[in-house]
């Protein structure tokens, strides 16, 4: 069984990647999104185990000094993670795996793993951005202002990333991000 690829996807916060990676995924065979740990508290609704694993301080710091993470970034003021031996175990046995991270966390794997496919999702626009989170409804005004100030500097940083898809239209979106992934199984990827 061939090695699966790693597919990182970024974007800012309200851009629409967790909507556009769970169509993917219930269309496209063989692709697995790893579950992140984090230290931020959980949104209503959000589920140990299938959103993040919620992890106080202590434990990510554990984590961290046991060496457990591919790569990790605090973002927002929270630190998010991804844990190594998942990832490793699922490319392993030849799926495609998806990473939901910043660029920051992006760029640490893309040295270590060069054969990485990064994706940059980007919402149309910066009001239609900022529509989103606050619809969303999840974050304080001052919570609102630090993900946009946030999605300003993660957007100086899309020139670095393999391909951009715009959430103009979900399902426009999930056909493209789903032609990416197919044809890196056929020719690698790249542009
Ligand atoms: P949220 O709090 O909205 O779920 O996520 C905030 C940001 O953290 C998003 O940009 C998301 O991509 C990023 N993020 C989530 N998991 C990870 C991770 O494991 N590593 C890194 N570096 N960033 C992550």
């Amino acid at each position: 069984m061939a090695r699966g690829t790693l597919i990182i996807i970024s974007g800012p916060s309200g851009a629409g990647k967790g909507t556009l990676v769970d169509r993917v995924v219930a269309r496209v065979p063989r692709v697995w999104v790893s579950v992140s740990a984090t230290t931020r508290q959980p949104r209503p609704g959000e589920v140990y185990g299938e959103d993040y694993l919620f992890l106080s301080p202590e434990d990510f710091q554990q984590r961290v000094d046991e060496g457990d993470f591919l790569e990790w970034a605090e973002v927002h003021g929270n630190r998010y993670g991804t844990l190594r031996s998942s990832v490793e175990a699922r490319l392993a046995e030849g799926y495609d795996v998806i990473l939901e991270i910043d660029p920051q966390g992006a760029l640490q794997v893309k040295e270590i793993m060069p054969d990485a496919v990064l994706v940059f999702i980007v919402a149309p626009s910066f009001e239609e951005l900022e529509r989103r989170i606050r619809r969303r409804g999840a974050e304080t005004d001052e919570q609102v202002k630090t993900r946009l100030a946030t999605a300003v500097r993660e957007l100086a940083l899309v020139d670095t990333y393999d391909h951009v898809v715009e959430n103009d239209d979900v399902a426009r979106a999930t056909d493209e991000l789903a032609c990416i992934i197919e044809s890196i199984r056929t020719d690698g990827g790249r542009p």
